[in-house]
């Protein structure tokens, strides 16, 4: 495949020139590349061509919440949210739930020019197998997803929990031909979850932790969203939620810490002495409640800073402005955070999913994966190496997506999801969404 007459925003520098797209990979950017018979073209007219965006915290499981209302009064704090609406929910998804929420969602993300997900699932009522639906649902829509199931002893059932992170890792670590394992591998990932340290003992804390060693992964858990996390570990546990992670030896450079709002200085000093990945995920945090993770110190420190949407949103760029505009108002002053919040989406998120699948993702650069996507954004000002964050920032927040290439593979094209049917998908997961709903 050759994408020809892009502007190109690699992200490091802005490029006019073209990309030739080989086997999955990028193997030339170069101007006036000569079409060779056979080898489609696929003209940007001048348009932007970045590589495809990387959340790096999501919950596709999250998708029938939406529109659904609940008896009672309103959650009046985060503890009330989780227990009223996230647990009812999980607890009570069922087999065949799982495909249809996620894959809308996996749309709607595609549509916002997004071609890596690192997804955290929760289904108490249904673990056992419930990756592997979710694993159908990237391979389908053609996406890369890094998978795990958030285990928890909220309801005595987190040596369950740890079972299927432990199954569909090793399902995934025994593919059936050594081409089959590179591409798969090179899509679909795994980790070890946990939701967070409030709602998992020692001896589940304990076990994921081999389970993440057994498999030389990470561990992905929700770290210190609400001061509920802190409170209730110390209580439990006598230390405080960082400090007991880093104990157990569950930190290092491919665990990610979400969200880290109520850190001591002492915590954030072992999130860097261990190289621990923190994701940032605003808007969710103010939906919440729960505060501002100050993000802008954890990077200062050197700690590697990504942006996740924790299933509010398949958009990046506005969960990167929300960043941008919160460390405006919080710190009330106007001149911090416009660096930090284009660096966590356009660099950090790439260096985090790099650690992860273990190959060059979210660059354009020769030998990266070829996931591409082409935005509606004619620049109305001169667009330089020198300004690429202004223009990120301020335009193409707002553009559309033309052309989504993942793997080297077209899959949305002229506003078209072009993998899936989706009408029919959005229309059965209508049907189960409704059944979940009159379950709960
Ligand atoms: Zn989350």
């Amino acid at each position: 495949m050759l994408i020809k007459n892009g502007t190109l925003i690699t992200p490091e520098k802005v490029v006019k020139a073209d990309i030739l797209i080989e086997n999955g990979r990028i193997k030339k950017i170069k101007k006036g590349i000569k079409k060779k018979k056979g080898i489609r073209v696929i003209d940007a007219s001048g348009r932007i061509v970045m590589p495809g965006l990387i959340c790096a915290h999501h919950h596709l499981y999250s998708t029938f919440a939406r529109g659904m209302s609940l008896k009672g009064k309103p959650a009046r704090n985060f503890p009330e949210i989780l227990e009223k609406l996230w647990w009812r929910l999980d607890k009570t998804l069922k087999p065949g739930d799982l495909y249809y929420s996620s894959v809308p969602v996996l749309i709607d993300a595609v549509k916002h020019g997004i071609t890596t997900i690192i997804d955290h699932h929760e289904s108490q009522g249904y673990q056992i197998g419930s990756l592997d639906e979710i694993a159908q649902s990237f391979k389908d829509v053609g996406i890369r997803g890094c998978l795990c199931l958030g285990a928890s002893d909220r309801y005595g059932k987190g040596e369950e929990g740890l079972k299927e992170n432990e199954r569909f890792l090793s399902q995934l670590s025994t593919c059936l031909s050594v081409r089959q394992a590179l591409n798969s591998q090179l899509l679909l990932k795994g980790m070890v979850g946990l939701h967070a340290s409030f709602t998992v003992n020692d001896e589940t804390l304990r076990g994921a932790v081999e389970i993440s060693k057994k498999f030389k992964t990470g561990i992905h858990i929700h770290c210190a969203e609400d001061k509920s996390d802190q409170r209730i570990t110390e209580r439990k546990y006598g230390r405080r939620v960082i400090e007991r992670l880093y104990k157990a030896g569950a930190l290092g450079k491919k665990t990610i810490a979400v969200h880290c709002i109520h850190l001591d200085d002492k915590e954030i000093n072992l999130l860097k002495k261990t190289d621990t990945i923190v994701v940032h995920n605003p808007e969710s945090n103010m939906n919440n409640a729960v505060g501002w993770a100050n993000v802008l110190k954890m990077i200062k420190k050197g700690i590697l800073v990504g942006l996740g949407t924790d299933g509010m949103s398949s958009n990046m760029f506005r969960e990167m402005r929300v960043a941008y505009l919160i460390s405006h108002h919080e710190n009330k002053d106007p001149r911090v955070g416009f660096f930090e919040a284009v660096k966590m989406l356009m660099f950090n998120n790439p260096v985090i999913a790099e650690r992860i699948f273990g190959v060059k993702i979210g660059v354009l650069k020769e030998g990266a994966v070829a996931d591409v996507v082409i935005f509606d954004y004619l620049p109305p000002t001169p667009l330089n190496s020198g300004n690429i964050f202004g223009h990120i920032l301020f335009g193409l927040v707002d553009a559309n997506v033309l052309t989504v290439v993942c793997n080297g593979k077209v899959i949305f094209n002229k506003g078209r999801i072009l993998t899936v049917d989706e009408e029919k998908i959005a229309e059965i997961a209508r049907k189960k969404a409704f059944k979940l709903w009159k379950r709960i």
